[in-house]
C-alpha cells in the first residue's frame, strides 16, 4: 500500500551474519510451538527475536505461555498490529469518513436540487395562471402558493446550509486527523526521532537538491555503546528509556534545519543539510559529551546506570555519491571509533 509516496512495509537492516543468528533461534522457537513456518508466523517470530517490538513480544509470551494454537486469523491479528505499519487503519478509517462526507454533501445537494427543480415548475405554472389573469380571488390564491413555495425553498436552503456547514467542520477535523496519521507514519514510536521510512525518504530529497545546488551535506551514525549490557543488567525497559534519552538529547543539540532519525534498534542518524564537516564534527562531539559525562540514573531511585557512551561517525556528501556510499562512510566512520575504543567521534578517513 502506498499513501503520499511513503510504504508502510517494516525494514530491516541487520546484517547476513546476525540474520543467520536470528534464524537459528528462530526455527527452533516455531518448531518447539508447532508454529507453520508461514511468511507472516516467520516475520512475527523474526520480530519476536530481534526483540525491538516490545508489545508484541509481551503479547506473544503471554499467548506462548498459555499455548494458544495459532491460527491463520491470530497471525494476521499479530502481523497487522505489531509489524504493519497501524497507521493504515488510521488512514483507512479517515478514508472511509471522508467518502461519507462526499455521499452525504452529494445526497443533500441532490435533495435541494430537486426541490428548487420542482418549485421552478411550480413558480412557472403559477406565473402563466396570473398573466392577464383579472380573477382577484385566484390571484389571492396563486400567490398564497408562492409565498408557501418561497418559503419551502427558504427553509430547504437552510437545511442545506446547515448541512454544508456541519460537513465543513468535519472535513476539518478528518483533515487535523489526516495530518496527524501522515505525522505517526513518519515518527519512530519509541523515541519520536523520524524513523527509518522516512530518514531514507529525507536524505533522498536532500541529495536530490544537493546535487543541484552546491552546498554541504553531513551525515552522522550514532550507536550506543555496549548496549546489550545495558539491555542484560538492567532490562529492555531501561534500554527503552536510555533510548528515549539519548533521542531528547540529540534534538537539544541539532538545529531544526537538521534531521535526527532512529536509523534502526539502538543507531540512530542525523542528516545535516548546509553544514560543512568541521560543524558536524563539532556537534557530534557536544552530543557526545553530553551523554558521556554524567552516569544516568534511574528515575525516583539512587541506583545508577553507569554512564551511557555512543560512538559517532560522520561523513560529508561528495559528487556522485549515492544514498549508500553517504551512509557506507558514515558507518564505516563509526566502526573504526567502535574499534578505537568506543565513545567518540569519527570522521570519514579519518586514521
Ligand atoms: P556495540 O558497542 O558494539 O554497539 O555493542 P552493543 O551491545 O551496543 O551492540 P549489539 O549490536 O551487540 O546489541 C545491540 C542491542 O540493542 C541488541 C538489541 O536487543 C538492543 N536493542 C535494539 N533495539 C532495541 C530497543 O528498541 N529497545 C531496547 N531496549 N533494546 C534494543
Ligand atoms: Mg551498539
Ligand atoms: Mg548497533
Amino acid at each position: 500500500m502506498i499513501i503520499d509516496g511513503l510504504t508502510f512495509l517494516p525494514t530491516y537492516d541487520d546484517t547476513l551474519e546476525q540474520n543467520a543468528e536470528y534464524l537459528r533461534q528462530i526455527l527452533p522457537l516455531m518448531s518447539k510451538h508447532k508454529i507453520a513456518t508461514d511468511p507472516l508466523n516467520f516475520a512475527i517470530f523474526y520480530e519476536y527475536i530481534i526483540g525491538r517490538n516490545i508489545g508484541l513480544n509481551n503479547e506473544l509470551d503471554a499467548l506462548l505461555g498459555k499455548q494458544v494454537v495459532f491460527t491463520s486469523e491470530l497471525s494476521a491479528k499479530l502481523f497487522k498490529k505489531y509489524i504493519c505499519d497501524t497507521s493504515i487503519d488510521s488512514l483507512e478509517k479517515i478514508n472511509h469518513l471522508l467518502l461519507q462526507l462526499i455521499n452525504k454533501t452529494g445526497e443533500a445537494l441532490d435533495t435541494t436540487g430537486e426541490k428548487a427543480s420542482a418549485a421552478t415548475i411550480d413558480f412557472q405554472n403559477q406565473s402563466k395562471k396570473l398573466e392577464n389573469n383579472q380573477d382577484l380571488p385566484e390571484i389571492k390564491i396563486v400567490l398564497t402558493e408562492i409565498i408557501a413555495g418561497t418559503k419551502g425553498l427558504a427553509e430547504t436552503s437552510m437545511t442545506l446550509q446547515t448541512q454544508l456547514d456541519d460537513n465543513k467542520k468535519e472535513m476539518q477535523l478528518l483533515r487535523q486527523e489526516l495530518a496527524h496519521a501522515r505525522e505517526t507514519a513518519k515518527t519512530d514510536a519509541l523515541t519520536g526521532l523520524l524513523n527509518r521510512r522516512a530518514f531514507d525518504q529525507k536524505l533522498n530529497e536532500y541529495i536530490e537538491i544537493h546535487k543541484q545546488n552546491d552546498v554541504e551535506l553531513c551525515l552522522l551514525i550514532l550507536d550506543i555503546d555496549h548496549f546489550k549490557q545495558v539491555n542484560d543488567t538492567f532490562g529492555h525497559q531501561m534500554g527503552d528509556n536510555v533510548l528515549r534519552y539519548t533521542a531528547n538529547l540529540m534534538k537539544q543539540h541539532i538545529t531544526e534545519h537538521h534531521c535526527a532519525a532512529r536509523y534502526g534498534g539502538e543507531e540512530m542518524a542525523i542528516i545535516m543539510p548546509n553544514t560543512p564537516l568541521n560543524k558536524a564534527m563539532e556537534i557530534a562531539e557536544k552530543i557526545r559529551t553530553s551523554l558521556a559525562q554524567h552516569p544516568l540514573k534511574l528515575k525516583g531511585s539512587k541506583k545508577s546506570i553507569g554512564k551511557v557512551t555512543i560512538s559517532i561517525g560522520v561523513s560529508s556528501f561528495k559528487i556522485n555519491d549515492s544514498i549508500e556510499s553517504l551512509i557506507e562512510r558514515a558507518d564505516m566512520a563509526m566502526y573504526r571509533a567502535k574499534d578505537n575504543g568506543r565513545n567518540q567521534v569519527m570522521a570519514e578517513n579519518a586514521i
